[in-house]
């Protein structure tokens, strides 16, 4: 029996509908100075060549992964960082402190910082390198000490990995079929890891715990329940039989295969979110009707050099294999900002964020756009498929415009664009003018609109949908593309919460793609309701003040046995 008076629950921002039960393990990051010097370790000892086989080491460990993880953009990340551990200027840095007095710990810190001030001042890509040499330093640091390494644990058995944060290169190499789900205690709800784990169909909680996280050891049965956003520890039996009634709905609901509908019968299309082939191949090709966004930067990032055109063509292909004769939207390079590229020059930008990304990478490296749409039109063209093709980042009709006349100057039928700046979601009926669609971006949209850093968990109230300026903003696009008879889409993660579906639904979207796994819950809700009551949702979130009130609004006029079934409550999920 379990003893409910340990029963805690922790709350957090969930990712997904799923939900889980199971043992904890907890990533392991390497022991801070603070810490070390509070435990007491003595340092003293340690001499130069101590310090300079430690690089050494850490070097040929990051070099063997990289060669194990061979093809894969992880390789190049790893095989950079192996690179960083051996640069004599680093360990010259180290010891040089060490001969000037400083403990061995110590001055491997003060030369980590000094490196890292130098690279985040320099910026870009540069800057975006000083996540991996604190990484090189916290392996140096467990070598060191004879410390297992820091990083994900190995998962002997199913289990919910709960961590403080986790680098977009962990999530890449968990062991999936060991990870029933993900906690976090920092992140955001569209950070990197929190849109993977969705992709993954990992139930996720990030910001969980406001620092009772750490009270969560290795071994201690956590209940994660993603659609309400909690995690409950040491769960009572109540706890776990309601989780795993959803566990067990969530499983009927993936085996409905029908189109996206809603109660009377208006398409609304059902895609999924994708960033590679193997994504593609592990989707079930009936479970959806197609991929409304093939993010394809993941095949850019990490690398010294852009792919051939040729070895875009496969990628591409695989694709489309994998998805005989459904949608694909693929994205062309959104690269910049929080996803920079060695091989694409760049200046020092202070706002990277606001800088030279997405469309506009063009402006600065054109080859890479018209490679990449020389290699779509190619793909599409042996395949025969129907050919849907989109821009990032695009902020006016010029740009759009141009967009377009290179795609179908290829030949590609479909060109349309992202609508992810507030500039071109004002300007929408312009844009809808020069292409063949549009895919509303909420994402960044609601990181511009609300000027908040979508990557800072710390402004997630700013960064929700139902913020009524973002709302607003999505309605005047759709209204707009309604207006106007062409398809507008979501494909920001908004569109995987149920409760917006039907509010997107109501105003307009003529498809809604997500992360996979929130589909089947997606369809049951849309199935559940017609088109007027949508319509009805929509009206009364859209004159709602804040997001609070937005989301009660369309919660009470939406169907309570429906919604409860799904875990929407008052007090649970946004998103
Ligand atoms: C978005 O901004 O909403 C979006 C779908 O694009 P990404 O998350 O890749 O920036
Ligand atoms: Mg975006």
């Amino acid at each position: 029996m379990t003893d409910t008076s340990r029963t805690r629950i922790l709350r957090g921002l969930g990712v997904g509908r799923g939900a889980a039960v199971g043992p904890a393990v907890r990533s392991h990051p390497a022991p801070s100075s603070a810490q070390l010097r509070a435990d007491g370790v003595p340092d003293a000892s340690l001499t130069a060549e101590d310090v300079s086989a430690a690089y050494r080491q850490v070097g040929e460990d990051l070099a063997k992964r990289a060669q194990a993880a061979a093809g894969t953009a992880l390789a190049d990340i790893l095989r950079a960082t192996s690179a960083m551990a051996v640069d004599p200027e680093l360990t010259a840095a180290v010891t040089g402190r060490m001969a000037a007095g400083q403990t061995a710990l110590s001055a491997v810190d003060a030369a980590t910082e000094e490196f890292v001030n130098l690279f985040t001042a320099a910026g870009g890509h540069l800057g975006e390198r000083a996540t991996d040499l604190r990484s090189v330093r916290d392996r140096v640091v467990c070598c060191l000490l004879g410390l297992p390494g820091p990083g994900l644990p190995q998962l002997e058995r199913p289990s919910v990995l709960v961590a403080t944060d986790l680098a977009p290169a962990d999530t890449s190499s968990l062991d999936l079929s060991k990870i029933l789900a993900i906690v976090l205690e920092q992140g955001g709800p569209t950070g990197h890891t929190a849109v993977i784990a969705g992709q993954l169909g990992i139930p996720c909680v990030v910001r969980a715990g406001a620092g009772e996280l750490r009270e969560v050891h290795d071994g201690t049965v956590v209940a994660v329940d993603a659609a309400a956003g909690t995690v409950v520890v040491e769960p009572d039996e109540a706890t776990r039989t309601r989780i795993d009634v959803r566990i067990c709905g969530l499983r009927e609901l993936a085996e409905n295969r029908s189109p996206g509908r809603t109660r009377d019968h208006h398409p609304v299309e059902l895609l999924a979110n994708i960033g590679t082939p193997d994504d593609a191949e592990r989707l079930d090709p009936n479970g959806v009707e197609g991929v409304g966004l093939f993010r394809t930067e993941v095949l850019f990032l990490g690398r010294e050099k852009a792919p051939s055109r040729e070895e875009q063509a496969l990628s591409y292909t695989r694709v489309l294999r994998a998805l005989p004769d459904r949608k694909v939207v693929v994205r062309t390079l959104d690269a910049g900002a929080d996803k920079p590229l060695a091989f694409v020059p760049r200046e020092y930008e202070e706002n990277p964020a606001l800088g030279v990304r997405g469309f506009r990478v063009g402006r600065t490296a054109p080859d890479l756009i018209h490679t990449q749409l020389d290699a779509l039109a190619h793909t599409w063209k042996s395949s025969g498929t129907e050919s849907w093709v989109m821009a990032p980042m695009i902020a006016t009709p010029q740009e759009a415009a141009a967009f377009a006349s290179m795609a179908h100057g290829r030949g590609i039928r479909r060109a349309g664009v992202m609508i992810e700046v507030p500039a071109a979601a004002v300007r929408a009926a312009d844009i809808l003018r020069e292409v063949d669609f549009v895919s509303i971006g909420t994402n960044d949209l609601a990181q511009y609109t609300m000027a908040a850093d979508r990557l800072l968990g710390g402004l997630a109230d700013l960064l929700d949908p139902w913020q009524p300026a973002v709302l607003h903003s999505v309605a005047g696009v759709l209204r707009a593309a309604t207006t106007v008879g062409k398809p507008a889409g979501i494909c920001g993660e908004s569109a995987a919460d149920p409760l917006m579906a039907l509010v997107l639904t109501g105003l307009g979207a003529t498809s809604l793609s997500m992360a996979p796994g929130s589909v089947p819950t997606v369809r049951f809700v849309l199935a559940q309701h017609t088109l007027a009551q949508c319509r009805h949702i929509a009206d009364a979130a859209l004159t709602e003040a804040t997001p609070t009130d937005a989301r009660n609004a369309a919660l009470r006029l939406a169907d309570p046995t429906t919604l409860n079934f799904v875990g929407v409550t008052a007090g649970g999920l946004t998103r």
